[in-house]
């Protein structure tokens, strides 16, 4: 779509919308004043009001939008003006939209990856609940079972932040391998048929890696609070290399404080009684199973080499291997799923009784088997129906939602939420996804997110294949000064 930007530089802003209205269109910018087809977007700053106003012509026909705010309420410091002139553009162009006949999303004009954030921030404005909670759908037009979500997770959003003091932290560790790729993965995770022999000296690179962390943590006076290990699939390791992988941990951090220890133990057919025994006896108090569904067909269409009766057995042996929290992730919009089966995988995972479920919506990024073989996706409709029935049974069997994120390339744009039973939350994930502290993260892929107190944001990757990671095991090293750099500026702050 042509797009003209006048008055303003919020292309980010414009582009978010684009991809959620109109997701088969990408961006162009033609020099001049619009012709034909395509979508101006203005900005005026009057004396009383800052005004958005939007003219979008499709197929020579055109619709307008307009959204408006008070010149004070735009300079008022807990918004800043350039988040507020961000959103007036997206609701103009989101309200032309709607206008020209595109249907109403059910998260409105919400956009981005955290939109319990702008829950969070309406309520630590001073606004109660249920204020929050209108004006939300008032500001986003988003459906009043989406607003609620978000209400919900702010909540849990805020517990967190209340047990966190400003030099806690989490660690993230990555094992970038799985025991063979689904084919909706766009993960960097390599397949351990083909990468055996990468194991151990991956892990020997690893190990280098978290005594340089452990020693920048002590520096600085970090204080962990939880830890994740994920992936890839992190129980492709041998039950010794898990066993020593925690051992490490334990060893080189101090985890006196640490208030979860969590690993993924994704797939079913990389799960037997030693490893999680392993793990048991070495912290690990949780652990995610991830089924993503339970019908074997939809297993077998996406690659997975297990059954839903594996699934049931892995479970069961963690149940009796420790005492574990346990979370199992499902995916709603598998190629060949339908909402029926997925209903049926619900209730089957449900009569499990999981302290945590999430519920991910597919998304199919770029690199993955599904998406490179052209396969159809699921439609809105499916995808909505699924994660009506998720809300629903969810609530009705005793869990809350309590982190919640979107992604692109998603069908309808619908989000992935975790829900929990009360108590059993996973701080790790409310803090990643809400930014609440550092995640200081070592291992192939991985990527750390170092937070300011303020919300200043700077990150730090990892190289992402095995091979790349294990020769640049120096660098990788070095590369922890910039944690030092950074806690010493906000330390000045
Ligand atoms: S288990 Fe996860 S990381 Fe591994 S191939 Fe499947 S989707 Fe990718």
């Amino acid at each position: 779509m042509k797009i003209y930007l006048q008055g303003h530089n919020c292309k980010y802003a414009v582009e978010q919308m684009l991809l959620t209205l109109f997701p088969s269109e990408r961006p162009e910018y033609p020099e001049g004043a619009q012709t034909g087809d395509g979508c101006t977007v203005s900005l005026a700053v009057g004396e009383k009001l800052v005004t958005s106003r939007c003219r979008l012509t499709l197929d020579g026909s055109t619709s307008f939008g307009r959204a408006a705010l008070p010149r004070a309420e735009y300079e008022a410091d807990n918004l800043s003006p350039q988040r507020c002139a961000q959103r007036l553009v997206k609701l103009a162009f989101y309200r032309a939209a709607l206008r020209s006949g595109v249907k109403k999303p059910a998260w409105g004009s919400v956009t981005g990856i955290r939109p319990a954030k702008l829950m969070t921030a309406l309520i630590e404005k001073g606004m109660s609940e249920r204020a929050a909670l209108g004006e939300f759908c008032r500001l986003y037009d988003l459906d009043a079972d989406k607003a609620q979500l978000c209400l919900d997770s702010a909540r849990a959003s805020m517990a967190a932040s209340r047990l966190l003091a400003p030099r806690d932290i989490c660690l993230y560790v990555g094992i970038p391998f799985c025991p063979t790729r689904c084919a909706y993965c766009s993960f960097v995770s390599v397949a351990v048929e083909k990468s055996l022999g990468l194991i151990e000296p991956f892990l020997n690179a690893l190990r280098l890696e978290m005594e340089a962390t452990a020693r920048v943590v002590r520096e600085l006076g970090l204080r962990v609070r939880a830890v994740y290990i994920g992936g890839g699939t992190p129980t492709t390791l041998s039950a010794a290399q898990l066993r020593q992988l925690c051992a490490s941990l334990r060893e080189l951090f101090d985890l006196s404080a640490c208030r979860e220890f969590c690993v993924e133990a994704g797939r079913p057919d990389t799960i037997d009684e030693a490893k999680l025994r392993a793990l048991a006896e070495n912290g690990v108090d949780r652990i995610s199973i991830n089924p993503q569904t339970m019908s074997d067909a939809v297993l077998r269409g996406i690659g997975r080499s297990h059954t839903a009766a594996d699934i049931v057995r892995a479970y069961e042996l963690a149940r009796k291997c420790g005492d574990f929290v346990i979370n199992m992730d499902l995916i709603a919009g598998l190629p060949g799923d339908t909402p029926d089966g997925f209903a049926e995988t619900l209730d089957r995972v449900l009569a499990l009784d999981p302290e945590n479920i999430t519920v991910h919506n597919l998304a199919l990024k770029k690199g993955s088997a599904i998406t490179l073989s052209g396969a159809a996706q699921a439609s809105a409709g499916d995808i909505a129906a699924m994660l009506g029935t998720a809300q629903r049974r969810l609530g009705a069997a005793g869990y809350a939602p309590y982190y919640l994120y979107r992604q692109k390339f998603t069908s309808g744009g619908f989000e992935n939420v975790g829900w929990s039973k009360k108590g059993c939350e996973n701080l790790y994930n409310v803090c990643i996804m809400e930014e609440l502290c550092s995640i200081i993260a070592m291992g192939g892929g991985a990527s750390t997110k170092l937070v300011s107190p303020t919300g200043r944001i700077e990150r730090i990757f990892c190289p992402k294949y095995p091979r790349e990671y294990i020769a640049g095991a120096e660098k990788v090293c070095a590369g922890k000064e910039a944690v030092k750099e950074f806690y010493n500026a906000v330390l000045s702050e």
